[in-house]
């Protein structure tokens, strides 16, 4: 499995997410508590979408590319193993209501040349 690098994306997410909130409260001197906190669940809702595509981009990577053989995902009508046709963004729905934006990988059947997104 290609070892994605969630401690040093997500200190630098983090330390966005806290550099930005200093300076938010720093230029908003008189912000009540409700708008402090509408800003702070703003930044938090972008970290966690953000670690959600991480996370959602590395077991991806880690379901096909080093899939063995007769582990790869195969077309649910031929049972043939599809073949890779890069990457395509797409956008999925989560709980919390966002929508992330992620780089799925993209496969072909030979037999009847279906075209789809491997589930991962
Ligand atoms: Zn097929």
């Amino acid at each position: 499995m290609r070892r994605p690098d969630f401690d040093g994306q997500w200190q630098e997410l983090s330390e966005e997410v806290l550099s930005g909130m200093k300076e938010w409260r720093l230029q908003h001197p008189r912000a009540t508590l409700g708008e402090m906190e509408a800003a702070l669940d703003e930044r938090l809702a972008g970290l966690r979408r953000r670690m959600l595509e991480n996370m959602a981009e590395a077991s991806q990577t880690a379901d096909w590319r080093e899939a063995a053989e007769g582990e790869k995902p195969v077309c649910p009508q031929c049972q043939q193993p599809l073949q890779r046709r890069g990457e395509q963004e797409r956008g999925l729905q989560t709980q919390g209501g966002q929508t992330i934006s992620l780089k799925r990988q993209y496969g072909v059947c030979p037999e009847c040349g279906v075209g789809l997104f491997p589930p991962g």
